[in-house]
Order: structure tokens, then sequence, then C-alpha cells
């Protein structure tokens, strides 16, 4: 039984040759994420060519920097000792950082941080509480001590900066994701829709299909997440910096709320970071580590994601082999089945005729889902009733059989637009048939449109695969006759 829920794997321009992705594209590794604030535009270049060299089912997601806060460098590159209960002055600006005063990329901030907030530095390695503002600066207090080194991450936790939503480099990254032909960008620090709106007049120029990821990593991201889903195509829970904005307990329960959310919504949704965190120096994942990513699983997200796992781990393959085992062997506990009356049917037919299928496998020993797909949708709604069959998808663009490599129990496959009606089933009949997925004897559930893309999915049947092989033959030969 194929594995249904996918594997995300980080990978860093360092480490990126063809062998090494084939390596974990073997172990089961289904997309590809580039840190664009860790790699060169070079180096993006060099992963992308070498990913597609390997497969090109293997789907692309580059994440961008966002409105984020950073401090500024210090000079030589050296590194600035904090000793906790000493004072320090916090300015706006890009001078550089000293033991006296810390500057942070956010010019405006100070006049928006009240006294009393906590700036948590380098993933919240430093704190330093505000006690006080001296015009356009502010005073506070080391609470622990630590070291500071160059541009590391600022998180003001439920402080709304004012800060643009796309950063220049951001612009670079995401036109040059566009002519690339890569995926998915996810935004980082989405805190609204505005925030998507500039990413998505980009791609709008551009008139291209990459979908959008809204990264949700703060309080702001977490309030608004219908909104950012009606402007989203999917989500990633980014836990590393959401567990700095927002207290570490809270994380289970929001992670918990957005997966059915967005399971609800039928936007993919990932779970990411830290997910096999001891795996960067052990060749063993810890038993809490097998856990969270049941959990995850259990929860019913699309895809969960390994970060320095994969781009700097010593144990990158064994990380992905980890997370395959786990997720296969809990996608085996029936028990865990969600209740498909929950999601909602909407008016459209598509999520009908998907609904009908899901259930169709419930009641009748079902082999497998078979669908044609041209933008995904039919894909992504089958997908959302989280169905204990797989669903073979045929689609007519490369680009939407990679989307739905993200996608929860889907498992797409590129097919040139036929002409003929119904090419398309027997072509992945066959296909299915030779890999040993399905038998003749078999029975399946097919989900396609006789109207036409904009019409979407117009019909469901359910029988054998003989049946219909016996069917297509027959009428293509009354066609020709
Ligand atoms: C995160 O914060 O969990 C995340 C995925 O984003 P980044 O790797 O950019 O910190």
């Amino acid at each position: 039984m194929e594995r249904k829920t996918k594997i995300i794997a980080t990978i860093s321009d360092r480490r990126c040759s063809k062998e090494f992705i084939a390596g974990l594209y073997e172990a089961g590794m289904n997309v590809v994420r580039i840190n664009s604030a860790h790699a060169t535009l070079d180096g993006a270049n060099e992963i992308v060519d070498n990913v597609r060299s390997i497969s090109d089912k293997i789907a692309i997601l580059i994440d961008t920097k966002g409105p984020e806060v950073r401090t500024s460098s210090i000079e030589n590159d050296g590194a600035v000792e904090l000793v906790q209960g000493e004072k320090i002055n916090i300015k706006g600006g890009t001078g550089f950082s000293t033991k006296e005063c810390i500057y942070i990329s956010a010019t405006n901030a100070c006049a928006k941080i009240p006294d009393g907030a906590s700036l948590l530095i380098d993933d919240g390695d430093i704190e330093i509480k505000i006690l006080s503002h001296v015009g356009d600066s502010m005073v506070g207090v080391v609470c622990n001590s630590g070291t500071l080194k160059s541009h590391k991450s600022v998180n003001i936790p439920d402080v709304h900066i004012p800060l643009p939503s796309v950063t220049d480099k951001d612009k670079e990254y995401i036109k040059w994701a566009i002519k690339k032909g890569v995926d998915f960008i996810a935004h980082s620090f989405v805190r609204g829709k505005d925030d998507l709106m500039e990413v998505r007049e980009i791609i709008d120029e551009y008139q291209s299909n990459i979908k959008i990821i809204s990264k949700i990593e703060n309080r702001e991201g977490v309030d608004n997440i219908d909104e950012i889903l009606k402007y989203s195509y999917g989500i990633m829970i980014a836990r590393g910096d959401l567990g700095i904005e927002i207290p570490a307990e809270q994380i289970p329960s929001i992670q918990r709320n957005l997966v059915k959310k967005c399971v609800e919504n039928k936007s993919p949704v990932i779970v990411a970071t830290q997910m096999l965190q001891s795996m960067i120096k052990n060749p063993r994942a810890t038993r809490a580590e097998v856990n969270d990513i049941a959990s995850a699983i259990y929860q019913r997200a699309d895809a969960i994601m390994l970060s320095g796992e994969t781009a700097s781990g010593d144990y990158p393959k064994e990380a992905v082999m980890t997370m395959d085992r786990v997720a296969r062997e809990v996608e085996q506990d029936t028990n865990a089945i969600i209740d498909i009356e929950f999601n909602d049917i909407t008016n459209s037919i598509t999520a009908q005729l998907s609904r009908s299928a899901v259930r169709a496998c419930l009641n009748l020993p079902i082999t497998a889902v078979i669908i044609d797909t041209l933008s995904g949708r039919t894909g992504r709604y089958l997908s959302s009733f989280r169905g204990e069959r797989p669903i073979y998808a045929v689609c007519y663009c490369r680009h939407v059989a990679r989307e739905l490599a993200l996608s929860y129990g889907v498992f797409a496959e590129y097919q040139e637009p036929s002409q003929i009606h119904k090419h398309f089933l027997y072509n992945r009949l066959e296909q299915l048939e030779n890999s040993k997925k399905i038998t003749k004897e078999d029975l399946v559930v097919v989900v396609g449109g006789d109207y036409g893309a904009k019409q979407g999915a117009s019909f469901l049947e359910i029988c054998s695969v003989i049946n219909l092989q016996q069917k297509y033959v027959s009428q293509n030969t009354q066609r020709h006759d």
C-alpha cells in the first residue's frame, strides 16, 4: 500500500547533488523545499535543475523571507556577549550592533513596541525585556545571557510592526521562481489578506500558475486563518517561529485546529519544523518525535516537513525513511478514519461526487479511485475526504501533477491531452495493472468529466477493471468503424 501522507524535505544549496536528491526521492520524499533565507539564486537554480533531472514528479516549494525583523550585523562578523541583568539600548537602523546598542531592521519598530514587551532574539535564545523608551530608541534588560551574532531573527510576540509584506529580496525570488517553473511559494509570516495580495500581484503580472502556501507563524496568522485560507492554495504550520511568537504549550491545539480547518476547506496543509530534530545528529528518532509525526498523521495533515534534518543534518536519508515508516504504520490504523460528514460539501458537483466516491469505498470492496483532473480540483476534493483508498489521478499539465504531490492520498501521472474520449482511463488502468497496483478483477471507482475543463467532474462510475477496459475497446472500435 502506498503512503498517503506526503513528505517535504528542505535541501540546501551546499548539499544538492543529483545523487543526494535521488537518494531522498528513493527514500520517499515528494516535495523539495528551498529556503530563500539560506540559498543564493545560483544555488537555488542548481537545486531546481538537479531535482528536475531526477524526476518531473517531485514538486518544488520555495520559502520567502516575508515581513521579518532581524538584528543588524556585528563588526568583522564577530559576536557580542550579552549578560543577564545588563541594560542595553535597542534602535531601528543598520548600524553595527554592540554590547551597548542592538540595531533591528524595522526602522519604525520602536514606537510600536510597548514597555514590558519582550524581544526574542535568535529563535528565542536571547530575551530582552523593554523597560522604557528614550526618543526613538528603547532601553531593555537582558533576561538571559547569550552570544549575539550578525543578522539574527527577532520575534516580538503579540506586537504588530508595520512591515512591507514582500521584501525586495522576496520579489527577486518570486520572479525567479515563476520563470524557473517552481510549483509553490511558501510566503513567510502571513498575517492576513494584505500580505498575500502583493505576492498575488506579481504572480498575476507574469500570468503564472505558481501556488501560494501561507506560512502561519504568529498570532495574527492564526487569528486571521479564515481570511488567509480564501487567498491561499494551502497552509504551512511553521512551528519554529510559531512556538516563539506564541507559548509553545499552545501549539498542539493550534495545530489541531488549523489542520481541521484546512481539511474542511479542502486546502493542503503542511506540519513543519522539529519533527525529527534529534536526527540532525543521531541516526534514530526519539519516541517523542515518532509520536509527533504520528499526531500530525492522525490529525490528517496532507504533508509533514523536514528542515535541518535534510538540509544539513548527518542522517538525511534516514530521516525521510523514518517519516515514511511512521506514516505507513499510522495510516493503517483504521480507527483513525476521519468522519467524512464533517467535511462541508458545498453545492459543488465535484465535492458531491468526491464524497460519494469515498463513501462507496467504505461500503464496497473497491481497490482504488481513478480520476482525471485538469486543474487539480477533483484531486484535491477527493483528497479532502481522506479516504482509505489511493486516488490515482491523470493530469494534462505537468505542474498540476506536481501540485498534487502535496495532497494526501493522491498519486498523479501526467498524460498528453488526448483527443480520444476516456483514453485517460485506459492508459492509467494499463499502467496500474503493469505496476501491480490493481488487477483486472478489482473494483474501481472512476470520477471524471464529460463536459470540458470548466465544468469539472460530471460522472462517477463503479465497475471492475476488465469491464472498463472492454467498454473502452468496444467504444473505440465503433468509432473507427
Ligand atoms: C518555521 O518557522 O517553522 C519555518 C518553517 O520557517 P523558517 O524555516 O523560515 O524559520
